[in-house]
């Protein structure tokens, strides 16, 4: 899978990704991410992505052309959707991770200053994507987070398919506590039934112990 990213801070997107399960899905060649400069997409002397809001109003906003034409250019390369991150779109949740992770490849837009120009999204047909219900100063760490959570899905990426299917919001029974060693650390130990080797009791404390997770997180999907 594909992932360019189209953003004024290019160099954002490096350091988060060389390291981690991510990390090596690009050096296995499983995952492919390219973050680029928008301003390589700007025809003045001065480079400018922004630029002052008509009818008014404090800040500035992101011109146009160079977004559509960034995009233009890379989907020669990406068949996937092109999604603007923005505060008031679709939330991302695992549902919505795991849709996009069938996708040939995404082209994610990052927003700067007060946003994007709207007609950048119905250019573009894109479809936008809210991290959650507050403000970032840019579009980056959000892509940042769509890209891990759609990444990690991809078949492959991470070894052990196991692990993906006991992940939270994965289906009803999950999200339980997780223990390593030493067994009692300065006093606390580990819930006995644990060590007990009995899979089968480990398994039903697993699902209560999951169970209550999901009435004090609401958010964690319900059988
Ligand atoms: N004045 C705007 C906020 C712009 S924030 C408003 O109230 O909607 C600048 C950029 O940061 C946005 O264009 C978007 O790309 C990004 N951003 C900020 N918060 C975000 C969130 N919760 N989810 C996704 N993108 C976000």
């Amino acid at each position: 899978m594909r992932f360019d990213v189209v953003t004024i801070f290019p160099g954002m997107f490096g350091p988060v990704f060389q390291q981690g399960v991510v990390g090596r899905a690009i050096e296995r060649g499983l995952i492919q991410l390219a973050a680029h400069d928008l301003r390589q997409y700007t025809h003045d002397r001065h480079r400018q992505v922004d630029d002052m809001p008509f009818g008014g109003g404090p800040g500035m906003v992101m011109k146009p052309e160079p977004v559509i034409e960034a995009v233009e250019t890379l989907r020669a390369n990406n068949p996937g959707p092109v999604v603007l991150m923005e505060p008031w779109g679709e939330r991302l949740n695992q549902e919505l991770a795991s849709e996009l992770a069938g996708q040939p490849g995404l082209i994610v837009v990052c927003g700067r200053y007060e946003g994007i120009d709207d007609r950048v999204r119905t250019a573009l047909q894109a479809r936008e994507i809210s991290i959650g219900d507050y403000v970032l100063s840019g579009g980056e760490i959000p892509a940042m987070v769509l890209v891990d959570a759609v990444a990690r899905l991809v078949p492959g990426v991470v070894g052990d398919p196991e692990s993906l299917a006991q992940d939270s919001f994965a289906d009803e029974m999950t999200g339980w506590p997780q223990f390593t060693r030493p067994a009692d650390y300065r006093g606390m130990t580990v819930p006995d039934v644990l060590l007990s080797g009995d899979h089968a009791r480990i398994k039903q404390w697993r699902r209560q112990q999951a169970a209550q997770r999901r009435v004090s997180h609401p958010g964690v999907k319900k059988t």
